[in-house]
């Protein structure tokens, strides 16, 4: 039978932040039509410049996805068949598949069950004399140690690409995501902090001779035009999504802002509560791109949530290490325990910059409606 919603909350509502800021972006995209400006351009050398600025990297560069940004970190890199790269089982497939897409080998890491990120106490394991770069990802919005995956790095010589793509502004004792690593990558996928209006990417590098090559490879190679001296492809950031972003980032630490005080809210409106709240981790700044909670009946939880007209989100239900493309790779359940057991307990609540107070607290009550004990 179905319940009677008293209201509804989506697990993302951007419609609100287009209402919030429509103006602005009305503009920004007139400005893109009327120039005719669409590929390259000052928007795109523009939101480059403010991007590197706001990651307080000294270099970064526009492509068409977080995924194609991965894709670009590793092959810059020259890594490929018969190396290995070392990333986290509990996380987007993109992590593990763009390592596929070069050739090379995905080794997975379990992850710290409170923070969700790649335990760095079992990274050292991980390590083989085929493996080439680690690539650690700052899930939800919270960074990984990268105090402790840049000492691993650093001993063994290895590069390190951060997966930055959920993380834009997050901090790791004070060091902002994706300017620790050799590569940092970015995605402004919609639902991401800092989303365009389609897809879009970055990737930040220090190295100036590392982002030059880069910066090739995105666009076949060329340089000068129509000369070839190595062989990129087509990946570009349009200049309309860039136009939009530079909008959006002005608005970006208002919104991350916004987030983090609706975490502090479930977080005290779930105390006591059977389940287990997000960890923050004090060294971190977290940007909350999700708000995941754990619960042992989580299935139900979503269920009975749904019922009452709010939207939820398992990210994510298969670890890396047991997608049935990665069954080559040999691993089996029971492998990766932690990240086994987070897919199949965690749960996003709906956390977007604009909800209302009285959302959240509804929100809240219909999950510990379910969780607290009768
Ligand atoms: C979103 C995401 C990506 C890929 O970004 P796209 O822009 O969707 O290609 C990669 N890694 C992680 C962890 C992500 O969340």
């Amino acid at each position: 039978m179905p319940v009677k919603t008293a209201m509804s909350v989506p697990l993302l509502d951007l419609r609100a932040q287009y209402a919030d800021i429509k103006a602005e972006l009305d503009q920004a995209v007139h400005r893109v039509l009327e120039s005719t400006r669409f590929i390259g351009g000052p928007e795109v050398a523009g939101l480059e410049e403010e991007v590197a600025r706001y990651c307080r990297s000294a270099h970064a560069i526009g492509c068409a996805s977080g995924t194609d940004a991965l894709l670009l970190a590793l092959r810059v890199l020259d890594i490929g068949p018969g190396d290995e790269v070392v990333t986290s089982a509990f996380s987007f497939f993109a992590s593990a598949g763009t390592i596929a897409n070069v050739g090379a080998r995905p080794v997975f890491v379990d992850i710290d069950p409170r923070a969700f990120n790649l335990d760095p106490h079992r990274l050292e394991a991980a390590i083989t004399p085929a493996t080439k770069a680690v690539m650690p990802v700052h899930l939800f919005g919270q960074c990984c140690d990268l105090t402790a995956v840049q000492a691993v790095c650093d001993k063994h010589q290895l590069w390190l690409i951060e997966d930055a793509a959920q993380a834009i502004g997050s901090e790791w004792e004070g060091r902002r995501a994706g300017s620790v690593g050799d590569f940092g990558c970015f995605s402004f996928f919609p639902s991401k902090n800092l989303g365009g209006a389609g897809d879009g990417g970055m990737v930040t590098a220090n190295d100036a001779a590392r982002a030059e090559r880069l910066r090739l490879l995105r666009e076949h190679g060329s340089k000068p035009k129509y000369h070839h001296a190595i062989i990129g492809t087509n990946s570009r950031l349009d200049a309309i999504q860039a136009a939009i972003l530079r909008v959006k980032l002005r608005h970006l630490d208002r919104w991350s802002e916004a987030r983090a005080r609706n975490a502090a809210l479930y977080d005290r409106l779930f105390e006591g509560a059977h389940l287990v709240r997000p960890y923050h981790d004090p060294r971190t700044r977290h940007i909350y791109n999700q708000y995941v909670i754990r619960v042992r009946d989580r299935d139900g939880l979503r269920a009975h949530l749904t019922e009452r007209g709010i939207g939820s989100e398992i990210y994510y239900p298969v670890p890396l290490h047991l997608q049935e493309c990665f069954a080559p790779l040999g691993y089996r359940a029971g492998d990766m325990r932690e990240s086994e057991e987070a897919a199949r307990e965690v749960l996003a609540l709906p956390i977007y910059p604009e909800l209302t107070e009285e959302q959240i607290r509804y929100v809240a009550a219909a999950v510990r409606d379910f969780t607290d004990p009768v």
